[in-house]
């Protein structure tokens, strides 16, 4: 007997179901398959990547962090590889979110509901807590029996393995999540020896608790009340989008059977309901595609196994497109098809967005100019008639060395430059910018009053020293002509 009612399918029509109707905890029966073993190779590689990432190393040079990828926020720095993306470039990582969110339309588009089934965080630690159950207490029937049992010692001695086990897990998740945020191996140390922040520790709590809290209880309520995404990313698929679904052409009318029975005039499925005992979210894919339904494919296990048992093909639930089913269905040839409209267009859309990303950052330079003209006074006139007026000239130095540059005035004949508290050039001046810093300069163009043409003419500084010349626009002010 299933301890767990199906979860309604969508509603089409409101009011037709509550919002949330409580149906129980699912109990999962284990399975085995190709499915099975891509979702625990899924979680492997998911969890390797999240636990392991911030250790992966880069080298940038003497003084820089050497963490692949890391979210430096004393620094206020991103670092990706290669790429590092200062506070004011934060265009970047607006166009990396964008690429992320295209390309999980695009698997939608082209596999279904694969992020859901096998990569999502909420899956894969799901997945990971029921196998502790099935570890602690055994498969779904035994888990069943467990949780009817009346609360004992025994019964609260394997909660409490199962619950400080998930704890663990738990804690290892919101640890994991920190080591993005600073380096590693120093994260790592600080945190078992009680040296790191109070914001850290509050960081673990707070994302260790949620895994504890959805992955442990919650579970495909998650899945199903909770996630934004299940709700529009049917919009995606179309009739070659791959779905999990249950093959009703073939299967009904279905009903008990014995083995070597012979399958004449009837459906190949048997009634078994192994495909609901292996479903995490407890749904009846015989009953049509549903919004409870992940696309993890288990239930294609769990036939599949069925069908072996009783010599019939395999594939009475597949991992198929519509147009497929259809296609075997009226006995005509199926075909796998990637390249469409909607994916050449969610192609497109992330070549775009790659090729401007790459484009501005093997173009950017390794600097930034701000200049700001001094309002009071606008200018001043010196003893000798010349004009002088006064600029604060910023340079934030982009790179991991200290650097020195040249700056000069163009625009108007004869001006000379000075730098308060350095040098005074008739055409250029040298600044020193320390590594990754911003230096701020005051600096004073003088103009011999004759060369003063209008009340406000355009010049521009010229920056050199840096992998191309940095030219800002500004204006000198002077008298009324
Ligand atoms: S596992 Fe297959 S045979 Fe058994 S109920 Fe599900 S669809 Fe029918
Ligand atoms: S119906 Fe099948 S594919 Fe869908 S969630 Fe259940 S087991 Fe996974």
């Amino acid at each position: 007997m299933d301890a767990k009612p199906a979860i309604p399918a969508l509603p089409l029509h409101k009011g037709e179901v509550p919002l949330y109707m409580e149906t129980g905890k699912a109990q999962p029966r284990s399975v085995s398959g190709t499915f099975r073993s891509l979702k625990w190779w899924a979680m492997v590689i998911t969890l390797a990547w999240w636990h392991l990432g911030p250790f992966l190393r880069w080298s940038r040079g003497p003084g820089a962090p050497d963490q692949a990828i890391l979210i430096d926020m004393p620094g206020r720095r991103a670092y990706f590889l290669f790429i590092e993306i200062w506070p004011q470039e934060i265009y970047y990582l607006t166009g990396i979110l964008l690429i992320s969110a295209i390309l999980l339309f695009l698997m939608s588009a082209v596999a279904g509901r694969v992020w859901c089934g096998f990569i999502c965080w909420q899956t894969v630690y799901t997945d990971l807590f029921v196998a502790i159950e099935r570890l602690v207490i055994g498969d779904r029937s035994a888990r069943i029996a467990f949780e009817r049992q009346p609360m004992s010692g025994a019964k609260l001695a394997r909660k409490a393995v199962i619950n400080l086990a998930w704890l663990m897990i738990s804690a290892a998740c919101g640890i994991g999540f920190t080591l993005w945020f600073g380096d590693a191996f120093t994260q790592i140390k600080e945190i078992f020896t009680g040296e790191a922040g109070a914001a850290t520790y509050a960081f673990i709590a707070i994302l260790g608790g949620f895994c504890f809290l959805l992955a442990g209880y919650a579970r495909e309520r998650v899945c199903v009340y909770l996630c934004p995404y299940s709700r529009f990313q049917s919009a995606m698929f179309d009739e070659h989008s791959l779905i999990v679904t249950y093959e009703a052409w073939r299967g009904d009318p279905g009903g008990p059977a014995r083995k070597g029975q012979s399958f004449e005039g009837r459906g190949h499925c048997v009634d078994c309901r192994s495909c609901v005992q292996a479903c995490p979210t407890g749904i009846d894919i015989r009953k049509g595609n549903q919004l409870a339904c992940i696309g993890c494919a288990l239930c294609v296990d769990a036939c599949n196994q069925v069908m072996d048992r009783y010599g019939l093909p395999r594939g009475l639930i597949s991992y198929d497109s519509s147009f497929n089913i259809d296609s075997r269905g009226q006995g005509l040839s199926t075909r796998f098809r990637v390249i469409r409209p909607r994916t050449l267009i969610y192609g497109g859309i992330m070549a775009l967005v790659a090729s401007i990303m790459l484009f501005r950052l093997t173009t950017r330079p390794d600097v930034d100019v701000n200049v700001l003209h001094e309002r009071a006074p606008l200018f001043v006139q010196m003893s000798d008639g010349s004009i002088r007026n006064g600029y604060v000239y910023k340079v934030l130095n982009m790179k991991a060395e200290d650097r020195s540059f040249k700056v000069k005035l163009v625009g108007v004949e004869g001006a000379t430059i000075d730098v308060i508290g350095g040098e005074t050039g008739a055409g250029e001046v040298e600044m020193q910018v320390a590594r990754d810093s911003v230096g701020s300069f005051r600096v004073y163009v003088t103009v011999p009053a004759a060369k003063v043409t209008a009340k406000s003419m355009p010049v521009a500084f010229v920056l050199t020293g840096s992998s191309r010349d940095v030219r800002t626009e500004t204006l000198f002010a002077g008298p009324d002509k």
